[in-house]
């Protein structure tokens, strides 16, 4: 739809990313984590300035999600999601609160993933508001909290959307894609494996079983299977599943 695209203020929108940006809102996480309260209440605010309800959905303690709701004509539900936190700030060559604006772009730490989202969503609202334009379905915008480090957030919506309390027809969630529309995208699975020997004196190994050799074969054999099997198990979209072994550990407990 062209036209609501032209009702679009590139400097509202500008602000209110800028806006965004300056409130540290680092995944507690991480070492200089601020958490996303300060965030969560700039979206409150945001929704009940235009005179919109936001609900503060509580996740943990001093963490909430927010959803805002801009009433439609229709029974239909849309969300529009996008997460509050950042990762951390350490080796930033920007200030990561600072927001400036250069060539037509703004620098800081969430000023991409994902606050850009989040402004992109709120600048929506806003401007259909402000015009009194009633849309089609109901428009929920969910802020939510975690998504870089355990999707603490997320889980919880989708808690209420299973539990039948919350309900959506179709959502779109904000997250840096070059302006790409991704339907799908792959999963994880993380495994932890330990493997056990019995100890022995190093001048004897046939006495005991060494357990880092074991690791070692399994490391092996899981790297072949990936190569033989996993490139049979293709998506159309996402392409194969791929294996990364990433941290190995080791060390004998005790020696007789
Ligand atoms: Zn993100």
């Amino acid at each position: 739809m062209a036209g609501y695209r032209d009702w679009i203020d590139k400097e509202r929108l500008t602000e209110i990313l800028r806006d965004l940006v300056r409130i540290p809102s680092v995944n507690p996480g991480f070492p200089d984590g601020h958490g996303e309260a300060e965030v969560a209440r700039y979206v409150k605010s945001f929704f009940e300035e235009l005179g919109l309800k936001a609900e503060m959905q509580p996740v943990e303690a001093g963490r909430d999600n927010v959803i805002g709701t801009l009433p439609g004509a229709g029974d239909a539900h849309l969300l529009l999601e996008a997460h509050m936190d950042t990762v951390q700030t350490a080796g930033m060559s920007v200030d990561p609160f600072g927001a400036a604006v250069k060539d037509g772009r703004l620098y800081g730490r969430g000023a991409c993933d994902t606050k850009a989202s989040l402004a992109a969503m709120l600048a929506a609202v806003e401007t259909l508001a402000r015009r009194g334009a009633v849309p089609a379905a109901n428009v929920h915008v969910a802020a939510v909290v975690d998504e870089e480090i355990m999707y603490r957030g997320v889980a919880k919506l989708a808690e209420h959307i299973e539990g039948g309390r919350l309900r959506y027809d179709a959502a779109i969630v904000g997250e840096p894609t070059n302006l790409n529309v991704i339907v799908a995208h792959k999963g994880v699975v993380r495994c932890h494996i330990d493997v056990h020997g019995v100890a022995a004196h190093s001048s004897t190994p046939e006495s005991g079983v060494n357990a880092i050799e074991h690791m070692a074969e399994l490391v092996l054999y899981l790297k072949r299977m990936a190569q033989t099997e996993l490139p049979a198990m293709l998506h159309p979209l996402t392409g194969a599943p791929t294996l990364c072994i990433s941290m190995i550990q080791g060390a004998s407990l005790r020696t007789r």
